[in-house]
């Protein structure tokens, strides 16, 4: 290459592995770094790069975003777009390039394989894997800023309770087999004083509905709801929450902007006319949509999050409020037994780690036995082992396994948790959250 360098934008959150990519590319081009897909779209709009190698998981922007808003209209022109992932799931390959990715390569890699992808791209002799597609416009949904409930005066700690409505992963469950556990998928609610959170929409979030229907009479309700991901089993009680349709009540939804769009065009479409009989708008609530790029601060608590490893895209969440702290994760497949055993594998378990450290209670998925994982390794979850070394690493308190298989009865629950809790030793207190059961922290 003669005269000037092309210059390439590397995008990662994690220093080490961003440094790791700059200095592989530093001889033959002019790098610049970025820590995550928010600072990466400000540097890009004033550097100009002709190549931007980026990760996924990341706070404040992540990588589909970054992805669609450089190709996209107001985008950089002519710039190519490598996606450097330790997401192994076909999904994610297909959304990146669907964005608008050039290639997409997964951690860990060698310097080798990095330059050669750089090297083609830049020429303009890549050939690429998957045509990609046109960028989807990306529709700006930024709601106004999240209302934080007033503070209830006083110095005293407020109650902080946690209370399962859904529990069962992928599909809800009914008959005798399943009565102990619970058949509706995830819903968990949190109050703090009275300070009113719901994690995901499964069916659980419809008795949630009718009990605080109950609850409340009158009352207008003020709810924040969280939802860690889109798929059918977290969102699926949405529309049978009763308190939507009252325009009395004023709700929240957050979670990060969608693979293909905002997240409100997410529960728009799952209430079109094919799908179900009211369409959003026809929602009586005050109703916003929050796409989150950092912690959201609601007064007497703070909402943070993290990227989770399960096809497409996927966050858990962590509240502290009130001095105690409270640990969401699911669905989750642990990095080192998807990717094996290697320094960025080992990393981003830790990072999960952290994520959940010193939590009074850590609520955490772990859908199949070492036995059943064998053959669902790749489908984004986690065993009982994960659950409780994840734990018992981060120091939490309390371990509420949760996301239940739907072929696990009752009886094979039973045999789990006991096992489970024999793992956990007596430091950790080991439970299944189960529909209906109240935890006080
Ligand atoms: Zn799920
Ligand atoms: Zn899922």
């Amino acid at each position: 290459m003669s005269g000037q360098k092309f210059k390439v934008l590397v995008v990662d959150n994690d220093v080490l592995l961003r440094d790791l990519a700059a200095v592989f590319l530093y001889e033959e081009y002019e790098v610049m770094e970025a820590v995550d897909g928010q600072d990466a779209w400000e540097k890009a709009q004033a550097w100009h790069p002709d190549l931007v190698v980026t990760d996924l998981m990341m706070p404040r922007m992540h990588g589909y975003e970054l992805c669609t808003l450089l190709k996209g209209p107001d985008g950089i022109k002519g710039v190519r777009i490598i996606v450097l992932s330790s997401k192994t799931f076909a999904t994610d390959k297909e959304q990146a390039f669907k964005a608008g990715c050039d290639a997409y390569l997964v951690k860990p890699y060698t310097r080798d394989i990095l330059l050669k992808k750089v090297r083609e791209l830049l020429s303009g002799s890549d050939s690429r894997e998957t045509p990609a597609a046109g960028p989807a416009p990306f529709a700006e949904e930024c709601g106004p800023e999240p209302s934080s409930t007033p503070a209830l005066a006083g110095r005293e700690k407020l109650p902080v309770t946690v209370r399962f409505w859904g529990t069962r992963g992928s599909c809800p469950v009914s008959g005798q087999n399943t009565v102990r556990y619970g058949g509706n998928t995830p819903c968990t609610e949190v109050r703090i004083g009275d300070l009113l959170l719901i994690i995901d929409c499964g069916t659980g979030l419809r008795e949630l509905g009718v009990s605080m229907a109950k609850e409340f009479y009158d009352r207008p309700i003020t709810g924040h709801i969280f939802v860690g991901h889109t798929h059918w089993d977290h969102i699926q009680g949405f529309p049978f929450f009763i308190p939507l349709y009252n325009p009395k009540n004023n709700f929240s939804v957050y979670s990060v902007h969608g693979g293909h769009g905002s997240l409100r065009s997410i529960f728009n479409e799952t209430m079109a006319a094919d799908y179900f009989p009211v369409p959003l708008c026809n929602m009586a609530a005050k109703l916003r949509f929050i796409e989150m790029s950092g912690s959201v601060d609601l007064g007497l608590a703070k909402v943070s999050f993290i990227h989770l490893n399960h096809p497409g895209i996927c966050i858990g969440f962590r509240i502290d409020a009130q001095g105690r702290s409270i640990t969401y994760i699911s669905d989750h497949e642990n990095f080192v037994k998807l990717n094996g055993d290697n320094v960025t594998s080992r990393r981003q378990d830790m990072d999960i780690v952290n994520f959940a450290k010193d939590s009074d209670i850590l609520i955490m998925e772990a859908q199949y036995s070492n036995e059943e994982y064998l053959s669902r390794k790749g489908w984004g979850h986690g065993t009982f082992d994960d659950a409780v070394r994840c734990a018992v690493e981060a120091g939490a308190k309390r371990l509420a396994i949760t996301h239940h298989d739907p072929e696990h009865s009752d009886d094979i629950m039973d045999t789990h948790i006991k096992y489970s809790r024999a793992l956990a030793g007596s430091k950790l207190d080991c439970f299944a959250a189960r529909d209906g059961l109240r935890v006080e922290l």
